[in-house]
């Protein structure tokens, strides 16, 4: 019952009440929010981020409104504890929040945490103490040469902690403390600055102008600033070394220059030292880093400064664009068609197109880079010919894309000439990878003094261990999968869950000894292969479980010098690195990741193929690029032989027409719309039920398929058996709601999980 001082306080107009919304993950889609008793966030307004108590707990959440009619009697409710020390989140910030969770119908609760994230940043910084001059120095002061260099000191310097102060001038503490004890100095708080980065955007720092852009990027910034200022999207569309980075870094210029600030988004693997430093020749300090290792500190500072709106140049992966920029003026997604943007756990959302979606509700422009762009971007863009016009909606809509491309590259450098070696003409050695035309290149190579990239992108020694005596695979006993040998680390592992054991020689079915055999090469066997053929050539792996992060620089660095003669890569050697000296690239197997029948098989092997070969003739001396396939007449192996100078994205154009032309008569994206729902159990009898269930009252609808229920083709993963569902409706219908409604209506067994993934990227 309302006490009646409670209903006094309601009576007189004050906002006593005030609503949150906290981050649980309840309702797909949809905020949670509670009443709370204002208290100190009686006046605040509404994004404002306040701590409140929630079951037990203390959590961050965000004023939504004060409306003074809650369901629940104020005695019942709790108040709100404190204020972040920190601006509101816009309106515009607010906005796109909402509309991540209802596009991928995660709870607000969930899409909210991506940008609450860093609670130390709500935090006001800590205060220290600082010294300075007083106003009159005391008479009759005693002054040592010591305390004079101080006081001369502090005439031209800010005021300073003891330690900096100390350190500057040269003198000890105590001599400080004297003068300040004498009343010669003052003692004063003032918050601690987050020691800045590097450079870090230095007040007025004048931004490079010796740089000039080529006429073909000029044209295309002239081409972008006429459209500066409200929403559009430029693909900029250049083949590799045709200096896309360039064209953007102008803009960023711009917009920096404008006072805004600026989000460019970055696969984490092509965030490396050269992209740096080749940011900071040109802008003369170096960009806010933003990703899951950075410590902190950083992160608090970044977050306080992007919320303040103060102009700033912020470069991440995917989960930047969760920072809660105030004043963006542009946000840049490079290497556009990396599938690292598409998120699956937790929101599963895919971060080009909430890039498009927040530049959208902020209303400024927003740029693509690629030279191997998405399908999705190239027909946005209007890339395809003879693709009729789209109707319907994407995130943000396709009205306002412009298509800018690139088509020569830099300086001296010349697109590599590639030729395709057809495997079963060719065949390598039993047990051997490399084709005696693939060896030989390598051989010439070697003897000029120059470099060879062997690309495969496996990890480990290899794929598969065969017992000879009776076919049994070695297999993960938790997951659908075969256990990947790694000779170097001594185990066998499972590339899904991660576990693992050592290697053995005993068969876990027949129990014979020595009659395991590994089957099919992984970069580690590849490297064996190279050592015995070239015993004299220094030669290096570079993958991401034989080098660390830390040390993969060192080796970037070997490389560049010459120091390395043959690199063997995954797809970490595929991207954003400058190796003068390479001019070879050998695909040892093209055919990895055509099959299993993934929507974006095709066009991903595409773009990571074109990405490795792109590694080749980037200096002085012209590349070469010989891609070994079994299936040389497959349309992506066509479109990597280069067209002419003049249009070498040719041959590129004409696969992605025929992959649209296939798509849009399937109904796929982007000319349909896709959802996949994975229901998983340990328990598989509850699991069929719940897939049983689900399929009882799926919706019936023209234009909605619904695919499934079917075994997952990955059926388990860490003791989850999987079953999916797919849906597929077209382009103009609303796929998140008929999802939504359908699922409100699922009450599933407990123990089974269900994931919906708007817009899929995997298949498995
Ligand atoms: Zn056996
Ligand atoms: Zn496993």
């Amino acid at each position: 019952m309302d006490t009646p001082s409670d209903q006094a306080d309601v009576m007189t107009g004050g906002s006593v009440l005030c609503q949150v919304a906290v981050p649980v993950p309840i309702r797909r889609g949809q905020m949670q929010i509670y009443d709370y008793i204002a208290g100190p966030a009686a006046h605040c307004a509404v994004g404002s981020i306040v701590k409140a108590p929630l079951a037990g707990r203390e959590i961050w959440g965000v004023v939504t409104g004060h409306d003074q009619k809650a369901d629940i009697a104020p005695a019942k409710l709790k108040t709100v504890i404190s204020l972040a020390d920190v601006p509101a989140l816009s309106d515009e910030t607010l906005r796109f929040l909402q509309a991540v969770s209802r596009w991928t119908l995660a709870p607000f609760g969930s899409v909210m945490r991506l940008m609450l994230n860093t609670p130390s940043a709500f935090l006001p910084p800590p205060e220290q103490t600082v010294y300075h001059l007083s106003a009159q120095l005391p008479d009759g002061l005693r002054l040592t040469p010591q305390r004079q260099r101080v006081l001369s000191f502090l005439q031209s310097a800010p005021p300073l902690p003891l330690v900096d102060l100390s350190r500057e001038v040269g003198v000890s503490a105590s001599v400080i403390k004297g003068l300040a004890d004498d009343g010669a100095l003052n003692r004063s708080s003032q918050p601690r600055l987050a020691p800045a980065g590097t450079n870090e955007m230095p007040p007025g720092s004048a931004l490079c102008a010796e740089f000039t852009l080529t006429s073909a990027q000029q044209q295309i910034a002239d081409g972008i600033d006429t459209l500066a200022g409200a929403f559009s999207v430029h693909l900029i569309d250049g083949i590799t070394g045709s200096g896309k980075t360039e064209v953007y870094f102008d803009q960023v210029v711009k917009q920096v220059a404008a006072g805004k600030q600026v989000l460019i988004l970055l696969p984490e693997i092509a965030l490396t030292t050269s992209w740096k430093a080749r940011f900071e020749k040109w802008f003369g300090y170096a960009p806010y880093i933003w990703h899951s290792s950075v410590s902190a500190a950083r992160r608090k500072s970044i977050w306080r400064q992007a919320i303040s709106g103060q102009p700033m140049v912020v470069a991440g992966a995917r989960s930047a664009l969760f920072l809660p920029f105030s004043s963006p003026g542009l946000i840049i997604v490079d290497e556009e068609h990396d599938g690292s943007y598409k998120q699956e756990d937790h929101v599963s959302y895919q971060a080009r197109d909430m890039a498009i979606l927040r530049a959208k509700i902020h209303d400024v422009p927003v740029l693509l880079a690629s030279a191997t762009p998405s399908l999705e971007s190239w027909t946005h863009a209007g890339c395809g010919e003879t693709i009729s016009a789209v109707e319907g909606r994407t995130a943000a809509g396709q009205t306002g894309w412009y298509h800018w491309p690139l088509k020569s590259r830099y300086g001296s450098a010349h697109l590599p000439d590639v030729s395709l070696i057809d495997l079963r003409l060719s065949k390598p050695e039993a047990g051997k990878w490399l084709s005696a035309e693939l060896m030989e290149a390598v051989t010439e190579r070697l003897e000029a003094g120059e470099q060879s990239l062997l690309f495969l992108n496996r990890r480990g020694y290899a794929p598969m261990t065969v017992c000879g005596d009776c076919g049994h695979r070695l297999t993960c006993h938790q997951c659908d999968s075969l256990l990947v040998t790694h000779k170097l680390a001594g185990r066998v592992q499972c590339h899904f869950c991660g576990i693992g054991q050592p290697i053995t020689q005993t068969c876990p079915s027949c129990e014979t000894t020595g009659g395991l055999r590994a089957v099919g090469p992984g970069v580690e066997r590849l490297y064996e292969e190279l050592c015995e053929r070239f015993p004299e050539a220094r030669i290096a792996v570079l993958s991401s479980d034989t080098v660390q992060t830390s040390a993969a620089d060192a080796l970037f660095a070997a490389i560049q010098a010459g120091e390395i003669d043959i690199l063997i890569g995954t797809q970490m050697a595929a991207k954003g690195h400058h190796f003068p000296f390479l001019t070879l690239v050998g695909v040892v197997d093209a055919d990895l990741g055509l099959g299993g029948g993934d929507l974006r098989a095709a066009e991903r092997t595409y773009q990571l193929l074109w990405q490795v070969a792109g590694r080749s003739g980037r200096g002085e001396r012209p590349g070469k690029v010989m891609i070994q396939t079994f299936q040389p007449h497959h349309p992506v192996m066509q479109a990597l032989v280069v067209g002419p100078q003049d249009n070498p994205n040719e041959a590129r154009d004409k696969f992605m027409q025929a992959e649209a032309e296939a798509r849009q008569a399937a109904g796929m994206p982007p000319f349909g719309r896709l959802a996949a729902l994975i229901l998983s159990a340990s328990d598989i009898v509850k699991l069929e039920q719940a897939a049983r269930h689900l399929n009882d009252i799926r919706p019936q609808f023209a234009k909605v398929d619904i695919f499934g229920p079917a075994q997952a083709p990955l059926s388990r993963v860490r003791g989850q058996f999987r079953i999916r569902f797919l849906v597929r409706t077209e382009r103009q219908v609303a796929i998140g709601k008929i999802v939504d409604e359908w699922l409100s209506q699922a009450e599933l067994p407990s123990g089974v999980r269900l994931v919906c993934d708007i817009d899929p990227y995997s298949f498995l």
